[in-house]
């Protein structure tokens, strides 16, 4: 029985991470993250049309210029993940 408890327990724990991961994260800590795997905020390109993009160093998405996208942070730090392994 106290396993089981320990298990839900843990897995809310988790899903409150993520939550707050997502409402915090913005272009300005994606760079700092960015700069210790070795990458600059000038390799994010589109995942459309791989232009580069415009990144600013505050907010939390950012408008494509050529196409429109719209690209969220968030989306860019699950790429910058793969890349930096
Ligand atoms: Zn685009």
């Amino acid at each position: 029985m106290h396993g089981r408890r320990s298990i839900v327990a843990s897995a809310a724990a988790v899903g409150e991470m993520r939550e707050r991961v997502h409402l915090t994260i913005d272009f300005g800590s994606l760079e700092d993250y960015m700069k210790k795997g070795g990458l600059s905020l000038t390799s994010i390109k589109c995942p459309e049309y791989s232009a580069p993009l415009r990144l600013p160093k505050v907010g939390t998405e950012v408008v494509c210029q050529h196409c429109s996208n719209t690209v969220y942070a968030q989306d860019v730090l699950e790429k910058i993940k793969e890349l930096i392994g």
